[in-house]
């Protein structure tokens, strides 16, 4: 899955949002956030992100951001 991360706190673009083919992407309280199940880790936000602020998983130390979109993703 891809994770959305800080950078994206009070970020004002829905670039990612627009290309998601599966619309996996929920508002959380200051930023958006990706659910983990609904991903189907096409890559294809990522580069459209201008903050830098959507990352794969499989980098270190993002268990918790996994954690976090999971948790905002499921408030709705
Ligand atoms: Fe949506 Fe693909 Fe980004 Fe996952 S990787 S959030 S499916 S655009």
């Amino acid at each position: 899955t891809y994770v959305v991360t800080d950078n994206c706190i009070a970020c004002k673009y829905t670039d990612c949002v627009e290309v998601c083919p599966v619309d996996c992407f929920y508002e959380g309280e200051n930023m958006l956030v990706i659910h983990p199940d609904e991903c189907i880790d096409c890559g294809v936000c990522e580069p459209e992100c201008p903050a830098d602020a959507i990352r794969p998983d499989t980098e270190p130390e993002m268990e918790k951001w996994v954690e976090f979109n999971r948790k905002y993703s499921e408030m709705w």
